[in-house]
């Protein structure tokens, strides 16, 4: 069935074909997070619906090449960087010797530090509500390089400038005396745009349609945060980060790209710019935008402080498949409110499907034999309805709502035989390796079986042993060890009992 997707560039839901139309491969870029801070579950639903995309991409046969960058220099980071460096001089000030030691080791500690902190925590986070990790995670830090040369093309084409500030600015009057667009994703008034006016802050109105900086030139607010180049000290602005990255990894011209909508303008209105403006080449195919999460009818967002974090979910007792259901229930296209009674619907939801997908594996277990495999059922699952539905509504725009649906539909069909005992084993393994396909694409059932690594395995042996032989010191050294590594040990009449802790989270195995 032919994927459909709504492409910002033309407006419309259009079919996807891939740029190159022999192979499978897409490439696909989502502007990944600015690591100031942890990550709030608005920027989730961002990612969890490029996890979708891309989720949606593999169920349709494609090899993806997924991109995601780490906005790890920019405004916000610097002013972040720099309050911590400012409240150490408080401190000195005050040699407050407490503060004074907590507010140096803040401040010493390189930006790579600083971002890395809630690198970390993104990457836990994105596993924690199932998303499939990007295979390529580029730091914009680590492409100061090619940034440069982007900027140096963009200068020899005659569309950036370097201003008497030292910074260098992106020329849309030139770019567009080129015979190229700018205003290609919103519909801009240049009316209001007056000659010689630039911006050089990273985020900027839809009225400012005016030259914006690619490099920065170095101000004493910067602190130590500057790279040297051939304009100057500085670093670059946000907007170059993300062309300069995207294209390195994924070439000049590429599949999908992907961001909230708060990103069309300026963000991406200036990534096409600098990349069509240095290649003359067409930058992106297809661009998708997921509407925002709302708090009461408002954008969730750190400014409005009307955020939660995942950890601040968590920590109330929600899991993070709970979050990604609950993010997942409405189309990509459409704002919605979040409340934790939504998290409570989803709880309830999920409880749903467990149940009937737990019945389904106790029915469609052999009675004696080993369990069959996924490859021994392959195709006998297209006669359940569940996956001819699924996919024409996937397929249709990512029409998550029919896609549920399907799914609640099935589980009412198959709890209905379950009771009435008109299923055979067959055809209970069989709807499971249905489920299993959607699962694919939904990613939030809880795994049954966890492999226990080897090593794991071993110590927990060890630790036996260590206890038969009443070295109880030695058992006790081994069940931290363990602890260390993520696992929990239980000893039971029956044996001993693995459990693997993730976040905080134990999962009984
Ligand atoms: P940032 O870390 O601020 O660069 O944002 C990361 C991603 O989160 C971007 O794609 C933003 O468009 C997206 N985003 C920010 N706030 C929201 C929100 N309330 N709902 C959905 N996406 C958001
Ligand atoms: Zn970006």
């Amino acid at each position: 069935m032919a994927l459909k997707l709504f492409n910002t560039l033309s407006r419309s839901v259009q079919e996807f074909a891939p740029l190159n139309p022999a192979g499978k491969k897409v490439g696909m870029y989502c502007c990944g997070p600015t690591v100031y801070d942890f990550a709030h579950i608005g920027n989730w639903r961002t990612f969890v619906f490029a996890d979708l995309v891309r989720r949606v991409l593999e169920f349709s046969g494609y090899d993806v090449q997924h991109v995601m960058n780490i906005t790890d220099i920019e405004d916000k980071i610097i002013k972040r960087v720099n309050s911590l460096k400012s409240s150490s001089d408080e401190a000195i000030k005050r040699s407050d010797a407490q503060s004074l030691q907590h507010s140096i080791a803040s401040t010493l500690q390189p930006l790579r530090d600083f971002t890395g902190k809630f690198e970390t925590a993104f990457l836990d986070d994105l596993k924690a509500l199932g998303c499939r990790e990007p295979h390529v995670k580029p730091r914009a830090t680590e492409y100061i390089a090619e940034i440069i040369a982007l900027i140096e093309k963009l200068i020899a084409r005659g569309v950036a400038y370097k201003a008497a500030d030292g910074s260098v600015y992106f020329s849309i009057t030139k770019y567009q005396g080129c015979g190229c667009h700018y205003g290609q994703l919103l519909k801009l008034n240049f009316d209001e745009m007056r000659a010689g006016e630039r911006v050089s802050s990273d985020e900027y109105e839809k009225e400012s349609v005016a030259d914006f900086a690619l490099w920065k030139a170095r101000v004493p607010d910067d602190g130590d945060i500057f790279w040297p180049s051939p304009f100057g000290e500085g670093r670059p602005g946000w907007h170059i980060e993300c062309s300069a990255m995207s294209m390195k990894v994924l070439g000049e011209s590429f599949d999908l790209h992907l961001g909230g909508e708060d990103l069309k303008f300026p963000h991406h209105e200036d990534e096409i710019a600098q990349s069509e403006g240095a290649t003359g080449k067409p930058f992106v195919k297809y661009w998708l935008h997921g509407a925002h999460l709302l708090v009461e009818g408002k954008k969730m967002s750190k400014s409005l402080e009307n955020y939660f974090t995942l950890r601040d979910l968590l920590a109330k007792g929600f899991t993070g498949r709970e979050v990604r259901y609950l993010l997942l229930t409405a189309h990509y296209r459409e704002t919605f409110n979040f409340t934790l009674d939504g998290l409570h619907g989803a709880k309830s939801a999920l409880a749903r499907i467990d149940e009937c997908v737990g019945k389904l594996r106790e029915v469609g277990a052999p009675a004696s034999g080993p369990a069959r495999t996924a490859s021994q059922l392959a195709g006998s699952e297209t006669g359940v309805p569940l996956l001819a539905n699924f996919t024409a509504a996937i397929s249709d725009d990512l029409n998550i709502s029919a896609a549920w649906g399907a799914v609640f539909e099935w589980v009412r069909e198959t709890n209905k035989k379950l009771a009435e005992n008109t299923l055979s084993s067959t055809d209970a393994a069989v709807n499971l390796a249905a489920w299993e396909k959607i699962d694919s694409v939904l990613g939030i059932s809880v795994k049954t079986e966890t492999e226990i690594p080897a090593e794991i395995l071993a110590l927990a042996e060890a630790r036996t042993d260590a206890k038969k032989a009443k070295d109880f010191k030695r058992a006790d050294a081994i069940r931290d060890e363990l602890k260390a590594k993520g696992w929990v040990i239980e000893d039971s009449p029956k044996g001993i009992k693995l459990k693997k802790c993730e976040q905080g989270i134990i999962h009984q195995l």
